[in-house]
This record gives structure tokens, sequence and C-alpha cells, in this order.
């Protein structure tokens, strides 16, 4: 994936404002290009677990997919235990060397159940801002509700975040100077544009004592695959950016034969606001639509686009492109009964062939007939 600068991303062929043609696009997911790579499916019955032991008492159970490399490995370790992954050893994978973070676990010859040595110290600052940690206090809305039916909407009445900064067009200008942006498949032209949260949006991100796999919320690629015709699709996940890769990697995201990433953007795209919310000020980081409007002009823009997430402050700066959905922390439970991709498929099918979004009120999502 490579890098590249803003208004370079792709050729803009469609100008600001612009209304996205109401011709269905011709691409169906099915055409979309086969790679081989193995379902999710089968990655979910390829599945190691692994005992990691850190500090001598600590431990964390893994299970991941058996082409798992080492690297996404210490991802996880990462958000685990606060060891950055650059100064991560993991002993007893393979015997007598360490392994390098390109080699799988089948490379290596992993047996289930192994159990391995983290070497490493926690960086005490390390990403103190970002949201996604395992324990998520902070989302303004219930998990999986008793009652889905009676609490049907609920989720998207929260408080909103009123943003008071003044510097936010500073930030926001040093950030789309600076950042870098990894194209992992170019944009198409008049389709919409669907920003994704990543943790509790997409997956349970709570533990990892489950394949990552499971932890997937039920119906994730085929909701991708169903809104993919109409729209491009371009995850943001508030952590750093080899631990997103490792997450939609490992998800089975990146080498899905029916749908296809735009990019991936990480906590270096975002900044800090300060927002009034139940009257008084809180500090919190926002996902500025804008930046990305910036990098993909003329082609995303905030007629084409809808924001997915768990977090409504995150949209604080572009409110009306945002979507809020219900966090999923239940996977290992009662969240198999989540079926709010489901509906939410429903509702973005229904509004892809709008010549603009600009004018909806996503608040009402769940009741969109
Ligand atoms: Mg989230």
């Amino acid at each position: 994936m490579e890098a590249t600068t803003p208004g370079e991303a792709a050729e803009p062929t469609q100008q600001p404002g612009q209304d996205a043609p109401q011709e269905p696009p011709k691409e169906s997911p099915e055409e979309a290009d086969a790679d081989g790579e193995p379902s999710d499916d089968e990655m979910a019955r390829e599945s190691l677990s692994l005992e990691v032991v850190w500090k001598g008492t600590e431990r964390y159970p893994l299970k991941v997919p058996k082409y798992a490399t080492v690297l996404s490995i210490k991802a996880l370790l990462e958000e685990l235990t606060e060891v950055e992954s650059e100064g991560q050893k993991l002993l007893g994978l393979v015997k007598g060397r360490l392994p390098r973070d390109a080699d799988t676990l089948a490379d290596l010859g992993v047996q289930d159940g192994t159990r391995v040595r983290l070497v490493g110290t926690r960086t005490d600052d390390r990403l103190r801002t970002r949201e996604s940690s395992w324990q998520d206090h902070d989302s303004d809305a219930p998990a999986i509700p008793d009652n889905p039916a009676a609490d049907a909407g609920k989720a998207e009445s929260g408080e909103e975040h009123q943003v008071v900064s003044v510097d936010v067009r500073d930030k926001l200008d040093t950030i789309i100077r600076s950042a870098e942006v990894r194209i992992m498949n170019p944009p198409r032209p008049g389709r919409k544009l669907v920003v994704l949260d990543l943790d509790y949006t997409l997956f349970d991100c709570k533990n990892m004592s489950g394949n990552i796999v499971e932890m997937a919320r039920p119906g994730l690629h085929e909701f991708l695959a169903a809104v993919y015709p109409y729209y491009d699709l371009i995850v943001w996940s508030q952590t750093k950016w080899h631990v997103v890769e490792c997450k939609i990697t490992l998800l089975g995201m990146v080498a899905h034969p029916n749908y296809k990433i735009t990019t991936a953007l990480d906590i270096s795209t975002m900044f800090t606001v300060r927002s009034i919310r139940s009257g008084r000020p809180v500090d919190h980081q926002v996902k500025a639509l804008e930046f990305i409007w910036a990098w993909f002009p003329g082609i995303y823009t905030h007629s084409n686009t809808i924001h997915i997430d768990d977090l409504g402050r995150n949209f604080a700066l572009n409110r009306q492109n945002g979507l809020k959905i219900r966090p999923y922390k239940r996977a290992d439970s009662r969240g198999r009964a989540d079926t709010e991709l489901y509906r939410l498929t429903r509702y973005m099918l229904a509004i892809a062939r709008l010549p603009t979004l600009e004018f909806l009120d996503h608040s009402q999502w769940c009741t969109h007939r």
C-alpha cells in the first residue's frame, strides 16, 4: 500500500458538489477479483490457540488464524498490553531463533496451544488519547439491548457534542498536509462513500480469547458486499496504522472477493477538539470528513458521504453525515443475535440511488421506510 499526497489519491473526475450519477453501478460484487484467499469461514476453522505470558504472570489467551503473521500477533498484543509492537520479542513461537515479522504461524509450524513468552516494556504515554482500548467506557449508547424491538431507535438519540474549538481549520490543514494515506484500492468515481468505524462498529474488540474472525459483527461481510456496488468503503479507526491493518486483515476484509476497501485511516488523521456536552466542556478526538474530501477532491463530498460509528462525538464536525450505530460488545454471548448490520443494509440500499444524501436525517435510519 502506497502513501500519496492530498489530491493525488485519484484523478478527480467529479467536481465538488456534483451529484453521484443515478445509474446503478455496473460492477457487481461477483465481478470483483477473486484472489484465492481463504474465506472467513475457512479462517475461522483454521485457527490456533496461543497462550502469551508477559512479565511471568500476566496471561493473554489468543485465538488467531493460522496464517496470521508475527507482526499481526504483535499488534494484537500491543492493544492488550500497551507494549509497542516494535519493542516486542516473542519467544517460543519457533525454537532457537526469533521469528521474522512477516512469518505466518503456518510458516513457522506453530502448534495449537503453544505457550509464548512476550518480552517488552510498556510505554506509559502510548496512545493516551485513543478511544479504541479494550475497555471503552465512553460509548454513549447501550450495547445489545435486552429487548431490541423496544429499544429500536434509542441508540441514535444520544446527546450531541457541540464543537466550540476555534482552531479546527488550522488543525485540519495540518493533518491534511502531514498524514499518510495508503491507497489499497482506487476510488470509483460515481459511487457514494461509506466511512466505517472499526472497533465496536464492525467487530467486538474487547478481548482476543476468541478468534478475531468470530468477533466480527454478525453480517459484516454480507453488509460490505451488499453496499459495495453503490458505495466505496473507507475504514477509520482511532488506533495506530499497523493495528488497523492487522485487524482488517485478520477479519478477512482486505482480501475479500466481494468488496474492496479503498483505504484505512488511523489515529494520525484525527485531532482533538473541545465540545460542550450536557453543559460541560469535553475534549475528544474527531474524524473530520473534510480530511477525506481534501484527499479525494470531487470524488467524495459532503453530499455523497455517510459516516457510520458507534461514537457520535467522532462525527461532531459533520453531524449530518453521521449515522450512529449501537456498539457491538457481546460477540461471545448474546451478541450473535445482533441484527444491526442487516437492518443497516436495508437503509443503505434504500438511499443508495438518491442523487444526494445531504438532506437526510440519518438519526432516523432505524425507522426509515
Ligand atoms: Mg468504535
